[in-house]
């Protein structure tokens, strides 16, 4: 009779998941000799790990990543190009407070993506909501809503998350005027929420790739202002894998081709 109502107290409170291992855990409680405190412990935790994992799921399916990378998978062995331990200071997620941006840049195969989703979803499981997105998917988006006069509504779903991931940013050249559309969300995310950013370019191509050098100018000048440059110069860990494997060596990389 308590336990019913009980039940259905938490039931009206939204403890869905402490409601429905109520009946075990008070049996629990009973054969083990909780404590009162140790017993609604018990199912505080419960409910608010449900509630965390639940979170961090609907936020992992919202932000659209590719893959789910770790760090704890990427191994700094094979890329000494990478420093493990400012690797590591970003993983504290500091530059978030800061609205600092992390660039990665280098070639194809490096381990950038990897590292720019690792962020993300270190970022995804302190709560923090996070977009992932290619550079080209971005303009292509901003373009249609520009044409339909929907670029403020477009633009907002780029600048809402805590972090935004820019991926392969320099694979295809852009034409002026989308360009310019770059420049709008560059400029609106500054200072007040980071861009994970990854490019095969070096900022001195920026100019070529952008079509413009006023307007890649202001772009780098924003997101540079507060940021973290991480270059990455070693061999590819795609070709390592085949390579190891005693495969043949595929013929060069076409540097238009995304990686
Ligand atoms: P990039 O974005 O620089 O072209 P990726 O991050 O996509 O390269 O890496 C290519 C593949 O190799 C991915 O599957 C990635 O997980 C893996 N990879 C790259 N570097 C490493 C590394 N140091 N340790 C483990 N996996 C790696
Ligand atoms: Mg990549």
């Amino acid at each position: 009779m308590n336990l019913e109502l009980v039940r259905t107290h938490l039931e009206e409170l939204g403890l869905c998941h402490a409601a429905s291992v109520l009946d075990s855990r008070s049996e629990q409680a009973v054969k083990a000799g909780w404590s009162y405190i140790e017993f609604l412990d018990q199912l505080l935790q419960e409910e608010t790990a449900t509630r965390r994992e639940r979170s961090l799921k609907i936020r992992i399916r919202a932000a659209k990543l590719p893959t789910i990378k770790t760090l704890a998978d990427f191994d700094f062995g094979a890329q000494p190009g990478v420093d493990r331990r400012l690797i590591q200071e970003l993983a504290t997620l500091s530059f978030l407070d800061r609205t600092d941006n992390i660039c990665f840049l280098g070639p194809p195969g490096v381990g950038k993506s990897h590292l720019a989703l690792a962020l993300a979803l270190r970022a995804l499981e302190e709560g923090y909501t996070a977009y992932f997105t290619t550079l080209d998917q971005l303009v292509n988006d901003l373009r249609q809503a520009d044409l339909k006069q929907r670029l403020e509504k477009c633009l907002r779903k780029y600048l809402r998350p805590k972090v935004l991931i820019l991926d392969e940013v320099g694979y295809l050249p852009l034409e002026r005027s989308t360009a310019n559309l770059l420049f709008q969300l560059v400029s609106r995310r500054y200072e007040r929420g980071s861009i994970i950013l990854t490019s095969n370019k070096s900022y001195s191509e920026w100019d070529a790739f952008l079509g413009d050098p006023v307007l890649a100018a202001a772009i780098l000048d924003r997101l540079l202002h507060h940021s973290v440059t991480v270059n990455i110069r070693g061999e590819s860990y795609r070709l390592r894998d085949r390579r190891k494997a005693g495969l043949s060596m595929p013929p060069p990389t076409r540097e238009v081709m995304p990686a």
